[in-house]
This record gives C-alpha cells, sequence and structure tokens, in this order.
C-alpha cells in the first residue's frame, strides 16, 4: 500500500473548481495559505504567464471553500524567508500558523516555505513554531521518509512530465508514501484540468494507492 498526498500552494481562485474535483474524486489534500493575503474582497493578484490574472481568495471564503481539507502555513506574507532579518521571518511563521488555527479552528501542523527558499536557521524556526514538517520545491524519489521533516521535498510536480515515472519508481522501491504538489492556477486549458482530472482517476484505480493527509505522516492518523 502506498499513501497518496498533494499540496497546492497560495489561496487561488482556481482552487475553487480544484476542491470541487478532490472532493468528486474522494482525494485528500493540503492548502498551504498566507493568513495576511486575504482580504475583504478577492485580490494581491499577479500575472501567470502573460495568459490570465491571478487572484486570492477574500478571507470570508476560506473556511467554506477548503470544508474537508487540511490547511498549513506558508507564512503570513510570502517573502523570501532567507531574505529578511531572521526575527521578522520568526514572526512570520509564528503569526501564519496562529491566525491560520483562528480562521480555522484546526491544529496548523504542516509549513511550505515561499518560493522552496530555506537555510538552516529558517527551518529551525519552522520547526520551534510547532511544525512537523515544512516543504521546498526540489524532487525527491522516494520521498519519505526525509532525513529532516523541516526539509520534506515531494517526488513531484503534479504537472512534471515524469509524474508517473516517479509513482512507479516510488511504488518499486517499496515507499510508503507519493508525494505531488503545485498551484491550481497553473491549469489554465480545460485540456490542463482534465489531465489532472485523468491523473486522479488513475490513482484512484489503483488498489495499491491510498489518499492521506500530509501532516498524520509525521503524528500519525488523527480523525
Ligand atoms: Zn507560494
Amino acid at each position: 500500500m502506498i499513501k497518496i498526498v498533494q499540496c497546492w500552494d497560495d489561496g487561488v481562485e482556481d482552487d475553487i473548481h480544484l476542491c470541487e474535483i478532490l472532493r468528486a474524486k474522494g482525494a485528500r489534500a493540503t492548502f498551504n495559505l498566507n493568513s495576511g493575503l486575504h482580504g475583504a474582497q478577492r485580490g494581491n493578484s499577479w500575472r501567470y504567464r502573460d495568459c490570465k490574472d491571478v487572484y486570492r481568495l477574500a478571507k470570508g471564503e476560506l473556511v467554506a471553500n477548503y470544508d474537508g481539507f487540511t490547511i498549513a502555513n506558508h507564512s503570513v506574507s510570502h517573502p523570501r524567508p532567507t531574505q529578511i532579518p531572521i526575527a521578522q521571518w520568526k514572526s512570520e511563521v509564528e503569526d501564519g500558523r496562529k491566525q491560520l488555527q483562528d480562521i480555522f479552528g484546526q491544529e496548523i501542523l504542516g509549513f511550505a516555505y515561499p518560493f522552496g527558499d530555506t537555510n538552516p536557521e529558517v527551518m529551525d524556526a519552522v520547526r520551534e513554531a510547532g511544525h512537523v514538517y515544512a516543504r521546498g520545491v526540489a524532487n525527491a524519489t522516494p520521498c519519505f521518509p526525509p532525513a529532516d521533516p523541516m526539509h520534506f521535498l515531494a517526488d513531484c510536480h503534479f504537472a512534471s512530465p515524469d509524474f508517473w515515472d516517479r509513482y512507479k519508481r516510488a511504488k518499486s522501491a517499496g515507499s510508503p508514501v507519493f508525494y505531488f504538489w503545485g498551484h491550481s492556477y497553473e491549469m489554465v486549458t480545460e485540456e490542463d484540468w482534465n489531465a489532472f482530472s485523468g491523473k486522479l482517476d488513475r490513482i484512484n484505480a489503483d488498489p495499491d494507492a491510498v489518499w492521506a493527509n500530509l501532516p498524520d505522516l509525521f503524528c500519525g492518523s488523527q480523525a
């Protein structure tokens, strides 16, 4: 049996459609959110690859949209962790965790480094704030267990051309976990969404695969 885990960053509008698909397919997922970037209206937008404007969800729609999924901390305001003073980084981490716990009423145990940017000092701050794992952006197969949970790398990005090669490699290596990540705004066309939906179908058709929640890998199952 292999546990399948996934996480998605930045709390954007396309997460609404993503969550609908994940619910329809019975897939578990974690969403890495920035507590300080959700205002009264959708905003904090940027242009993705010159093809669409990406908006963060409004604060008031977060709880309903992510109902049933796991929330993890992605810092308050998405700075580059190694580029700001460590005291400021500690506030980004600690305040982000507290604010997300207040919004969602669930214990926040996971973390994802903004831009995948980290160093030992940055990792210590994340660990000391009460997180049990933290994700970077490089790849590692097999991905579990990581040598240091504060430097937990996924097998691959969801749209990686070698997604299924890595899936097979993880299984043949006897890995207990296969882990992918991404941003929903990277799905631009109907074909992109269909391709992702097809991936979930293929995983669901694998009798060896079972969806799992990321923090449970480090804490045991918490219903
Ligand atoms: Zn991000």
